[in-house]
């Protein structure tokens, strides 16, 4: 049986490859560290599981609205005022199964064959297949080093067409970890109200921050931004909650409305006792996030330092999100290595440490490492890293 042309161009996932390979080699009993993981080691908190719990031994078990409960909706309205000075109505949000779902639908409500939409690169692997899934075309743009891998106004305007339709900011980044500035986002902003563009403003580790600066949302920057932004957004990464499937958009009506009416046909909803957690997680403060993200902030500074020892490694410090990404162009010269696939496969082979190439990511001079791991863990790993560096000179 054929398959349909729509998934024969479909590149699998490169974090997924080598975290494939890592457990193999775990399975048969190596002792390999995995720094590929993109999900917070943590237990969702017990306030949220209690929460969950109740929804199931209280009936809460039925399908819900495709758009999310209301209570839900709400709260999430809450949130965005409370965080961001933003205002929606419920009827602005739909909550659906992961931020991944809600970038999914969004696309397939958003793009004609052939529309553009441009991706900065390094970028979060599932953008340019969902949007060549909507029969889009991404657009990747190669952002600077020495701009810490962030896209200036003057990089968008230069690739902007009669095709273009929307633009992807992630802020903070995966893989790099990089924030942009209210500054730079106004810069973009303007580019994009003057070429009528959307922004898809991809905020998923918006609570995971390291610096004195706060993490700004581009929509709200002016109300002409708020009007032109579909904000995503979701729990996963923010309340350890990656298994249970809920994030959520938020935007101009019209869209929204499409998206749940996309959703009522594919998903029908997203599950509905992870909705009730997902309820008690946006109504209680960030007392639990704050001690996540001290951990995490703890491994980045010591985790950082060592990296940057590392003989032809060269490392921007992150800002946010939970990965280092490295610029290891020297090291493959110092080893032989071609590329950063075969550098990063050796390094699991010889040394049983699992870190994605940066390939996948648009990125092919860099690695990257989750800190999503304890600490002995994390340093013990880089210290494997320095050995396999030393024994392939
Ligand atoms: N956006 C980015 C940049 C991500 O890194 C991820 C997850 O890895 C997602 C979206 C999807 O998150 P979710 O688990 O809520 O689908």
């Amino acid at each position: 049986m054929e398959l349909s042309n729509r998934v024969q161009t479909l590149t699998p996932s490169s974090t997924l490859a080598i975290t494939g390979k890592a457990k193999a080699l775990k399975d048969a009993g190596h002792d390999v560290i995995g720094l590929g993981a993109g999900e917070p080691d943590f237990n969702t908190p017990d306030y949220i599981i209690e929460a969950a719990e109740y929804a199931m031994k209280n009936g809460l078990t039925r399908y819900t609205p495709s758009g999310g409960i209301l209570e839900l909706r709400e709260a999430i309205v809450n949130k965005m005022l409370r965080d961001h000075q933003l205002s929606y109505q419920p009827e602005q949000v739909i909550v659906t199964t992961g931020a991944k779902h809600a970038l999914f639908t969004l696309f397939q409500v958003l793009l004609n064959k052939g529309d553009e939409v441009i991706v900065p690169a390094p970028y979060w692997v599932s953008y340019t297949e969902q949007i060549k899934l909507a029969e889009g075309t991404p657009v990747i743009v190669d952002c600077l080093e020495s701009n810490d891998y962030k896209l200036s106004a003057e990089q968008l305007e230069a690739v902007i067409t009669d095709k273009t339709k929307a633009l992807i900011i992630n802020s903070p980044n995966n893989p790099t970890g990089m924030m942009y500035s209210e500054a730079e986002l106004k810069a973009i902003g303007e580019v994009c109200l003057k070429h009528n563009l959307m922004i898809i403003s991809d905020e998923i580790y918006e609570k995971l921050t390291y610096t004195d600066r706060p993490h700004v949302s581009i929509a709200q920057l002016s109300d002409e931004l708020k009007q032109q932004t579909i904000v995503i957004n979701g729990v996963s990464k923010s309340h350890a909650m990656t298994g249970w499937r809920i994030g959520y958009a938020c935007g101009d009506s019209k869209i929204i409305k499409a998206m749940t009416n996309y959703a009522s046909h594919s998903t029908s909803n997203p599950t509905t006792i992870s909705q009730y957690g997902a309820l008690a997680a946006y109504q209680a403060n960030d007392d639990e996030i704050e001690l996540m993200k001290k951990s995490f902030k703890d491994r980045l500074e010591q985790g950082y330092e060592m990296l940057n020892k590392l003989p032809g490694f060269k490392c921007i410090k992150p800002q946010g999100a939970f990965y280092l990404f490295p610029n290891v162009t020297e090291a493959l010269k110092l080893t032989g290595f071609n590329n950063v696939d075969d550098f990063a496969a050796a390094i699991l082979e010889e040394e049983k440490v699992a870190i994605i190439p940066g390939s996948g990511f648009g990125a092919p001079n860099n690695v990257r490492l989750s800190y999503a791991t304890d600490l002995d863990q994390l340093l013990e790993a880089i210290k494997r890293i320095e050995r396999f560096l030393l024994n392939n000179q």
